[in-house]
Order: C-alpha cells, then sequence, then structure tokens
C-alpha cells in the first residue's frame, strides 16, 4: 500500500507552520535555522506530535468499534493528553495509567499542565508509581483487561503511540508535507532535527524521506537517556514504516542516525544545555521549548551548528513538536 492509502482521521488544521528563525540563526552564526510548528497544529488541547500520529490510528479504533481509548505515560506525559482530547473529540471514553516517570521535586506534577487537562477533558486517570520505560508495561496491559471486565471496548495505544502498528504513519506523510512546503517556499531542508524518545516520530519521519529523490539528513536526538533501547526502537519502527508504505528498499543504517549528549543522566530531568536552549530560544524568538524534549533536541541542534557538523550553508528545519504545558510541573525553574 501506498501511504496515501491509508485513512487519515482530521485532527490537525491541516499543514503545521513553517517560518524561520533569523534571530536565532544569526546567534549562532552558521546554519540557517526554520521551525516546523506541531506545537500548533491542532485545536484538540493544544495538539503537538501525538496528534498527528493519531489521525492514522482512530480510523482503526472506529473499524473496531472501540469506546474507550487505553494509554500510558508519565504523569506530565503529553501524549495521554492528546489521547484524552482525541477521546473526548470522538465521543469516547480515555483510560490513562500516569506513571512516575520522572524524579523531580514539584510537589504539584500530578496535578498541573497535562494531567490537569486530561482531567478536565473527562479522561479516567490513574496514577501509578511505576518508573521510566518505553516499552510495554503490565498496568497498562491491566487497564485494557479492566476496562474489558467492565463491558467496555478498549483500543489499546501503547506509550507515544511508538509501538502501535500505524505509529510511524504520521511522520511519514509530514516527510511529504515538508516537501510539498518546500516548492511553496523554494527552499530545500538538507537537514532535519527532531526529539526523539519512544521513536515513531523519529522513524516516521526516516521511512517517509527515504522514499524521496534528494538525500537529506534527518537527526534525531536522543531525550531517553537510555540510547540503546531508543535506537534500535527508532531502526525497528523506521522499517517497519517503510515495509507498510512499500519503499520498495531496505533503510540503511546511516538512514538512522540518533545522536546522544543531550539528554543528562534522566529523561525528564534538564541539565545546564537544556536550561541555556530554553531560555535562548524565548529570548531571541518569543518561541517557547519545554525541559523534557524540545529543549534537549534545541541543545544538540545549537551545539551541531556550533561545531560545522551541520555546515554554514545549510538550512535546517527544527521539529517542534509540542510540550509547553509541562513547564508548569518545572515551576522551580527560570525564576
Ligand atoms: C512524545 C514527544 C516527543 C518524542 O516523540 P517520540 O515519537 O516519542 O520519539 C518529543 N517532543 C514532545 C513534546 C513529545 O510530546
Amino acid at each position: 500500500m501506498a501511504l496515501s492509502d491509508f485513512e487519515r482521521y482530521p485532527l490537525t488544521f491541516g499543514p503545521s507552520p513553517i517560518h524561520d528563525l533569523p534571530r536565532l540563526s544569526q546567534h549562532l552564526g552558521g546554519a540557517k535555522i526554520w521551525a516546523k510548528r506541531e506545537d500548533v497544529n491542532s485545536g484538540l488541547a493544544f495538539g503537538g506530535n501525538k496528534t498527528r500520529k493519531l489521525e492514522y490510528i482512530v480510523p482503526d479504533a472506529i473499524a473496531q468499534g472501540a469506546d474507550t481509548l487505553v494509554s500510558i505515560g508519565g504523569y506530565q506525559s503529553n501524549h495521554t493528553r492528546q489521547v484524552a482530547a482525541v477521546a473526548a473529540k470522538l465521543g469516547m471514553k480515555a483510560r490513562l495509567v500516569q506513571e512516575n516517570w520522572v524524579d523531580w521535586p514539584d510537589p504539584l506534577s500530578d496535578r498541573v499542565g497535562n494531567i490537569q487537562l486530561s482531567r478536565i477533558m473527562g479522561a479516567d486517570v490513574r496514577l501509578d508509581k511505576a518508573g521510566f520505560d518505553i516499552g510495554i508495561r503490565s498496568s497498562w496491559e491491566q487497564a485494557i483487561k479492566e476496562v474489558e471486565d467492565a463491558g467496555g471496548k478498549p483500543y489499546p495505544i501503547p506509550a507515544g503511540a511508538s509501538e502501535h502498528h500505524l505509529g510511524g504513519l504520521g511522520f511519514a506523510n509530514w516527510a511529504y508535507e515538508v516537501q510539498q512546503q518546500e516548492q511553496e517556499l523554494g527552499i530545500f531542508f538538507d537537514t532535519i532535527i527532531v526529539c526523539t524518545v519512544t521513536g515513531s516520530t523519529h522513524a516516521g519521519m526516516i521511512a517517509g524521506f527515504a522514499g524521496q529523490d534528494r538525500p537529506r539528513r534527518v537527526i534525531g536526538i536522543d531525550a531517553s537517556a537510555t540510547i540503546e533501547k531508543t535506537r534500535a526502537q527508532v531502526a525497528r519502527i523506521a522499517r517497519h514504516t517503510a515495509d507498510l508504505i512499500d519503499l520498495g528498499r531496505e533503510l540503511n543504517d546511516e538512514e538512522i542516525d540518533v545522536r546522544e549528549g543531550w539528554a543528562g543522566d534522566f529523561y525528564g530531568i534538564p541539565v545546564q544545555s537544556t536550561l541555556d536552549a530554553i531560555h535562548l530560544t524565548g529570548s531571541l524568538e518569543g518561541m517557547i521549548i519545554d525541559p523534557v524534549y524540545e529543549g534537549k533536541s534545541m541543545a544538540g541542534l545549537i551545539d551541531l551548528v556550533a561545531s560545522k557538523d551541520i555546515p554554514a550553508d545549510s538550512n535546517v528545519l527544527y521539529a517542534h513538536l509540542g510540550g509547553q504545558l509541562a513547564l508548569n510541573a518545572y515551576s522551580g525553574l527560570f525564576r
């Protein structure tokens, strides 16, 4: 099947906007930086990259006659908040397992930001003490069973929608959207920078861009701090997605480019480079990024431009995947 043969349920406004970041580019003194804004891609609870993935998953949930979306993430998961919004939009229920992924001392982390919005939207939010893991969890399987036992029809969506068999399609399509926007803008982005944790955002992009004639670099910046797991997951999902959309060739190892060095020691804990990147981006461009994901990928971009790994004549597209609501649970920062 070609990508265009997969059904897409509209949850976004359409193509997400692309704009340049002239003051940041000038400050860094190298490549020209642009941003593509998934943080403003939808009217559903502030949207984000998971909303785009869910556009290709919702048709399957509807076809199966599901009445409850069951998913999992940390207390401040952007993903579960987007699942809650989509469930509300579809007239379904949401059952969310929220694990204690981040050891960050903010007393309100289970009340403000993402989790507050999920509760507002009527999701059944259950806290769980388990720590960070991007794999399949028993608490999530338990939640699925409980929905069934209560007579519901659960539709399981794994963490970040990544281990879902259709999880890579949203960002495979993003690659074609970029190509279309490039024609309108009269520009070619030779380098894409994207944050990667559960993997299907980066993986989908790799599969999508691999089908285009003109090669480019798609660099994932790890924010999981479990680099080997994330690299393996990106590779597996990229190859699976490439098969799904009939790429017609094997992806080679060089196309799976996940970089480490900006995650710090733990998922969800910002380090100095994260805070510097957040402050720089906010103060030069008025563009807000978060301490869990985009602050780390922006720190990576800044260093890759400074080191000339990304050459000065490059046009770089920074994928802003959302996530700002989590800032509410980091009230101790920037005081
Ligand atoms: C989930 C998320 C990511 C990482 O995307 P994956 O597909 O899980 O790798 C990056 N940024 C934000 C804001 C996210 O919510």
